[in-house]
């Protein structure tokens, strides 16, 4: 359908796009800061993918003994008690920029805004494979869900995720655990020390995830921890070389009125933290911008 066609729903000054620590800490406080606000979430809550983490959150100044998923569910609580506007189950598909500013259409649903946040986070990277019941994809809940008792897993990836996952894998009854590393593994010496009984293979290595089979071995589940790619909404073209979005010190893109804060900008070190202090710091640039000139978009 043409989105010209569709009634213009709604008009903001700021329309904020995924809902996990970065995008619900910039809309919560451009709504404290008087800024007229929709915050976005594809998501049936907010919260991120702290969602994914059944694990204790122990890296939050001030906040202890809370999970991942608590952690989100506290955010979600927040956004909701501020009275922040947010619609959820709502993804964001294309945006277009128009004389009368960003054109946000989804569903029925057409919004204009002055400034555009792009919070939209990261995904676990899937590399060739497909999820299913012995093949999970990332960190986290679906890692827990793969039956592991007495079984024979396969790790594939170096990173923190792969030695942090082996861990629980094993600590959860595992008969043995692989990691399969391409180079030298990345991940901190910490981590590698903690999980002596892995054993690590370095090198070249095919997998076949209908077999389950790697280099001819068989297992029993496979847990790919191929890192996070970022999750970009499309026709804006502001993203790097990487995939990532690239921003100035303020937050801001290389469209005007377009920012973006958290993981999809490759912070220098992602975390719930550094995430929700990005979004921050944009909201109030946001502010401050508005405050000093009314926004005119480019067409
Ligand atoms: C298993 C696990 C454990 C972790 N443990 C910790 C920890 O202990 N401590 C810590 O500090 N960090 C931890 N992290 C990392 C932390 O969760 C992230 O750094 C943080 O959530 C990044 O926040 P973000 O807002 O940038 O992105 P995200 O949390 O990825 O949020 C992005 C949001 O945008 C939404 N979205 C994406 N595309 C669209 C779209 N087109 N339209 C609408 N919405 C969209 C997504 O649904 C998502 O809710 C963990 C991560 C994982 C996976």
């Amino acid at each position: 359908m043409d989105n010209r066609l569709i009634p213009i729903t709604k008009t903001v000054d700021a329309l904020v796009i995924g809902g996990g620590p970065a995008g619900s800490s910039c809309a919560l406080w451009l709504h404290k800061l008087g800024v007229d606000t929709l915050l976005v979430e594809a998501g049936d809550r907010l919260g991120g993918l702290q969602r994914r983490s059944p694990y204790e959150n122990l890296w939050i100044p001030g906040v202890m003994g809370q999970t991942g998923e608590q952690v989100a569910e506290a955010l979600h609580a927040h956004i909701v008690a501020a009275g922040v506007p947010h619609l959820l189950q709502t993804r964001i598909g294309n945006i277009r920029p128009t004389a009368e500013g960003y054109e946000v259409t989804f569903g029925t649903t057409r919004v204009l805004t002055k400034h555009l946040i792009v919070a939209t986070g990261t995904k676990p990277n899937a590399g060739p494979f497909q999820p299913s019941d012995c093949v999970v994809i990332g960190p986290g809940h679906p890692m827990e869900n793969l039956p592991v008792d007495n079984r024979k897993i396969a790790i594939l990836g170096g990173g923190d995720n792969a030695f942090d996952q082996a861990r629980f894998v094993l600590q959860r009854g595992a008969k043995s655990v692989t990691i399969f590393s391409r180079t030298t593994p990345r991940a901190q010496a910490l981590l590698q020390a903690s999980v002596p009984e892995v054993r690590v293979i370095v090198g070249p290595y095919t997998a076949d995830p209908a077999r389950l089979t790697v280099n001819g071995d068989r297992f029993d589940g496979f847990g790919v921890m191929y890192g996070f790619m970022a999750s970009v909404p499309e026709g804006l073209n502001i993203t790097n070389e990487n995939g990532y979005v690239e921003v100035n010190r303020d937050g801001e893109t290389s469209r005007p009125q377009v920012w973006a804060c958290g993981e999809v900008t490759d912070y220098w070190h992602p975390c719930v933290t550094t995430a929700a202090a990005h979004g921050i710091q944009v909201a109030k640039q946001i502010s401050r911008r508005l405050a000093r000139t009314p926004a005119t978009i480019p067409s």
